[in-house]
């Protein structure tokens, strides 16, 4: 029986991490600039700690400035508020990300709208939402950039392609399905209330799934040899053969890599691409905000 092909995101994140940490050195060596990448966390959760600090770490690490921030629990929207404004000010800091999600009494579009636009690198500004839907020169998210580089070291030219989306989340959805516009794919999103979605699924020849509940895609929704990202990352807890968390995406990778061409696995597949990429963003940021014709990113 045919076995898909397994996208490795693991390997083609650390390439990315590779090309952005020769053009960090560059900018160091030619313009004495060092790319600033801020990360503000409100709140304690425990994943998203180590998600902070899976960030801060691989900033240094392309050689980049690294600088975390934790705010309680329990901060105001005011006080939230000024520190984004400050971080805006500060000439050392190119690249400012909230982790989300965030705390009941904070209103999370008013947090967003607060960082500096040419300081958004996770692409979620409004104005970069909507640069992207008019084809203009704007932070791109950072997961479906991810994706859509997983696509293009798989398929090169996607042309023609027809995608299926499953998820509209403004997050992962909604831009995934405009940057395969911009592909020139012909796009279907598919969300909570569209009807025969294993249908839908069939017709795809690439199929991202940004749902965020456990295997729900099996194999027999898949078009036999087409292309799958999955961006879910769901925990489960397996009984068998012992009590244990485990990560999943939304897609059954046992059933689908029996008909799928290619397929990304969770985790090691969109995941890592997506940090990857902030970095890429934060490169790309410090660039722009310094006059600095940004780097032209090709991938070995
Ligand atoms: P979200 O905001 O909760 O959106 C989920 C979307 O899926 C919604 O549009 C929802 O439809 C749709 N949906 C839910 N259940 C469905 C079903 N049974 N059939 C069809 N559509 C369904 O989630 P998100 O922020 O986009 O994230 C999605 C998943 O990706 C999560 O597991 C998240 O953890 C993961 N994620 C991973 C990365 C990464 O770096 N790998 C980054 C971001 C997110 P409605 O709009 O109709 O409600």
């Amino acid at each position: 029986m045919a076995t898909a092909t397994i996208i490795d995101g693991k390997h083609i994140a650390a390439k990315l991490r590779a090309v952005v940490a020769t053009h960090v050195a560059k900018l160091k060596k030619e313009y004495n600039l060092v790319p600033g990448l801020a990360v503000l966390l409100v709140g304690e959760d425990p994943a998203s700690q180590i998600y902070v600090r899976n960030k801060g770490w691989q900033a240094l690490d392309v050689g980049m400035n690294s600088f975390q921030y934790t705010l309680p629990e329990t901060v105001s929207l005011t006080e939230l508020l000024k520190y984004i404004n400050d971080l805006n000010q500060d000439h050392n800091v190119n690249g400012i990300l909230v982790q989300l999600p965030l705390p009941k009494q904070i209103d999370t579009e008013m947090v967003i709208e607060m960082i500096a636009v040419s300081k958004d690198i996770d692409g979620f500004h409004p104005l970069n939402a909507g640069l992207l839907v008019l084809g203009g020169v704007g932070m791109i998210p950072c997961t479906p950039m991810g994706c859509l580089m997983l696509l293009k070291q798989y398929l090169g030219k996607l042309a023609s392609m027809h995608a299926v989306i499953l998820g509209r989340s403004n997050i992962v959805g909604k831009p995934m399905a405009t940057m395969l516009l911009r592909e020139n794919c012909t796009v279907t999103i598919a969300h909570s209330y569209t009807r025969e979605i294993a249908e839908e699924c069939r017709r795809a020849d690439i199929l991202v799934s940004a749902v965020g509940n456990p295997q729900i895609v099996k194999g027999d929704w898949l078009k036999p040899g087409s292309t799958v990202i999955d961006v879910g990352i769901n925990r489960i807890s397996t009984q068998y053969p012992y009590i244990m968390d485990k990560l999943v995406g939304d897609v059954d990778f046992a059933s689908a890599i029996k008909v799928a061409g290619a397929i990304t696995p969770v985790p090691g597949g969109v995941g890592p691409m997506t940090i990857a990429c902030l970095l890429l963003n934060t490169l790309i940021a410090t660039c722009r905000q310094n006059g600095i014709s940004e780097p032209k990113i090709k991938l070995p």
